[in-house]
């Protein structure tokens, strides 16, 4: 029996939308509210009152009882604090209450949450504002229905604590940056442009049972041990398979859930891995879909619980198979509907895209390490760079058609055509001849072309898309800034234009690589033309607080060079913290369950020799005893690594500066994780499977 889903109706239902509020407050309060979204004007507190009592209305109806900042700190997810709308009772009845104030400003106690010296334990103020521009929601869930208004979080001194500021702040410059591009062109309508952003989020779902079992799982969130299963993704029939009646009916209900919030769930299938599966909304403002993929995460953790499994975010939560990515589509739209990416049919003749293009070549060139490490997480490190995701150096494919054009521009100064798209022949009479577009796609490309958008495809499946989309808008900014201080003064702008396009794809042209980006000579070659490789999410956060990067980020003002070092010194204690709860958890299980485990099963051997002989004195107990060597040997080297670890764990969290810390951690505890974590590995593979003390590989991602 399936139910009749009505999705027009849905959609929504939870946010305090744009036509809610034109249907709820007076036309004078919306068009205020209306301004301070578009233009940034100040909104009076009265009119936030009108606005806040709407919103407790609305919210009330459908059976809130409290309201929560939501906002973003630096942990990478959200945070919240539930207010009832209960007022001081008045002989024993409450009225309920919310007021501008309480809507529009938050005083979170900002002590405990990452700051990175920033602010002083003693300092522990910190204050949450409304972002007006992504609309308040009802969340649903066993704490009943809470009203979260998105906000950015800073500290009394003005300081971002959170994702969201800089973003905003990055949008803002973009916007002013990119009409001064449209004004050459002789545009004069737009008045503010935004980067869209559409998220493919990747994910796994196991077995919750299952994943109770995995002290791993549930500390780390991700397998620290672990053999591979017999079967894994070769046969390459997971991708686009068809989706099992269990996984199916989480997908149903996640989808109910997004859209309630209002949030475009629009592609959904299997991925590469067993067990793994991606889920892609529809493109939305930068700021709004980096506030909807932070819900899509949290959402599909719930609903996989509501259906007996776990949802696992982690970027490589088994080894052997692929990890999880999510690729940040960003495209630059005006509010007159240009899209600056699209080139159009015959893009050799579109000179403004050829400008836009040739900036953010030229940007990411210039800020290849920024972007980076703006991809960089804890979970990352085991991705970037391996045989499945893009690898850890920037390049841009621009595919054949935009290729062939660069090219004529550098080497003749002109393009004087376009690669035309073609016809697709099946050689079936019956199918119809389909359009083929004049560019094919490259997956191993960690920035890529893809018709009218770029795709970024670095970042990690848990992460936070705010720092890759802050980053992405600020070093475009930049470049779009540069081009138009020459260009608003040149005498002959076509000549200027011109010249300009030339000289950036010239200069800047060592980033486009078209070929696979998995293989050994892309590294060779990156090498050659000076692309830097960087590997590891420490090696990264230098980057942060290079001259460059803090010129360019004061320019704009979106990070102060204070703010940039807190963030690096926030990134240097994140990483060491998560290595060293790997590391705990590694001597946790190594010394509570897989050495006991393991002797019990010598025992078992032993015994099982001494009884064989005793009963049948010519029986032959060879396979026991070289079994009991083998596993004996690989004991004794599991007891050796797991002392080194302990030895290494304890130094490790006695270094006081964070990062000589987080150097510390990986370049000596995660080694020795991988040495604890080998002879286990085989252990598994010997050991009799009633013995072991977990679910293995197979039972996690055959068996959901
Ligand atoms: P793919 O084949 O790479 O999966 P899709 O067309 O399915 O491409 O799009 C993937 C994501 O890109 C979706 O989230 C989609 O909404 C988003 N997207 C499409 N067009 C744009 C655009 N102009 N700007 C930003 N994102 C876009
Ligand atoms: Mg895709």
């Amino acid at each position: 029996m399936s139910e009749k889903i009505n999705v027009a109706e849905i959609f929504g239902a939870n946010v305090f939308s744009d036509a809610v509020m034109r249907e709820r407050l007076p036309e004078k309060v919306y068009k205020e509210v209306r301004r301070t979204i578009e233009s940034g004007a100040e909104m009076s507190l009265a009119t936030a009152d009108v606005v806040a009592n709407a919103m407790k209305d609305w919210a009330v109806e459908r059976g809130a009882t409290h309201y929560t900042h939501w906002f973003q700190p630096l942990t990478g997810i959200t945070a919240e604090k539930h207010d009832s709308f209960v007022s001081a009772p008045v002989n024993g009845k409450t009225l309920l209450e919310f007021s501008g104030k309480n809507l529009i400003k938050g005083e979170p106690d900002a002590s405990s949450f990452p700051s990175g010296g920033l602010r002083a334990t003693f300092e522990a103020r910190g204050y949450t504002a409304w972002d007006c521009t992504s609309p308040a929601f009802l969340k649903e869930d066993a704490t009943g229905k809470i009203l979260c208004i998105p906000t950015a979080f800073c500290s009394y001194t003005g300081e971002a604590l959170d994702k969201k500021t800089p973003l905003l702040r990055s949008m803002e410059a973009l916007s002013d940056q990119a009409i001064r591009i449209l004004r050459l062109f002789g545009n004069t309508s737009a008045t503010r442009v935004t980067p869209s952003v559409g998220p493919e989020q990747e994910y796994f779902l196991i077995d919750r049972e299952k994943y109770l079992q995995r002290k791993d799982l549930i500390y780390a969130g991700r397998t620290l041990f672990g053999a591979s299963a017999p079967k894994g993704q070769e046969l390459e029939d997971h991708y686009f398979g068809t989706i099992r009646e269990r996984i199916g009916a989480f997908m149903k209900d996640l989808n109910i859930e997004l859209w309630k919030l209002g949030i475009p769930a629009k592609t959904q299938h299997n991925e590469v891995a067993p067990a793994q599966h991606e889920l892609a909304p529809i493109y939305e403002e930068a700021n709004i879909a980096t506030d909807h993929n932070q819900l899509v995460m949290e959402t599909m953790k719930k609903v996989a619980g509501r259906h007996g499994m776990h949802c696992l975010l982690n970027e490589k939560p088994f080894a052997g198979v692929n990890g999880s990515g999510k690729h940040n589509n960003w495209s630059l739209i005006s509010d007159d509907g240009i899209n600056m990416l699209d080139p159009g049919k015959t893009p050799h003749e579109n000179i403004q895209f050829l400008l836009v293009l040739a900036c953010i070549i030229k940007a990411v060139d210039v800020h290849a390490d920024l972007l980076r490490e703006s991809a960089a997480d804890v979970g990352n490190d085991h991705r970037l760079g391996a045989n499945e995701a893009p690898p850890a150096i920037i390049s841009i494919f621009l595919g054949a058609q935009l290729e062939d054009v660069v090219k004529q521009l550098v080497e003749t100064g002109e393009a004087t055509s376009s690669l035309k798209e073609g016809k697709l022949d099946t050689g079936v009479h019956s199918l119809p001849v389909l359009a083929k577009d004049a560019t094919d796609r490259n997956r191993t490309s960690p920035f890529a072309f893809t018709g009218n958008k770029f795709e970024f495809r670095m970042v990690g499946s848990s992460d936070s898309i705010a720092s890759p989309n802050t980053t992405l808008n600020a070093i475009v900014a930049e470049a779009f800034c540069e081009a138009a201080d020459l260009l608003e003064t040149a005498d002959d702008f076509d000549a200027a234009v011109h010249d300009l396009i030339k000289k950036y794809l010239t200069e800047h042209q060592r980033v486009i690589f078209n070929g696979n980006g998995y293989s050994e000579e892309w590294v060779a070659e990156a090498e050659r033309r000076g692309l830097p490789n960087i590997r590891t999410m420490v090696d990264a956060i230098p980057a942060l607080t290079t001259d460059k990067a803090v010129s360019l980020y004061e320019k704009f003002g979106i990070f102060t060079k204070a703010e940039l070092m807190s963030r690096a010194e926030v990134l240097y204690e994140t990483y060491a913290k998560a290595i060293n709860i790997e590391a705990l958890t590694m001597i946790d299980m190594a010394g509570k369950q897989i050495i006991p485990a393991v002797i019990s099963y010598t025992t078992e051997l032993a015994s099982s020799m001494t009884a064989v002989t005793e009963a049948c004195p010519e029986a032959d107990v060879s396979v026991q005893k070289e079994l009991l060597l083998e596993v004996s040997a690989l004991l004794s080297e599991t007891k050796v690594a797991l002392s080194a670890l302990q030895g290494l764990q304890s130094d490790g969290v006695a270094i006081p500066d964070a990062k000589a810390m987080a150097h510390f951690y990986k370049e000596e505890v995660v080694p020795a994780m991988a040495a604890l974590r080998a002879p286990v590995d085989k252990l598994e593979m010997l050991v009799d499977k009633e013995y072991w003390p977990m679910p293995s590989y197979g039972d996690l991602i055959f068996e959901v």
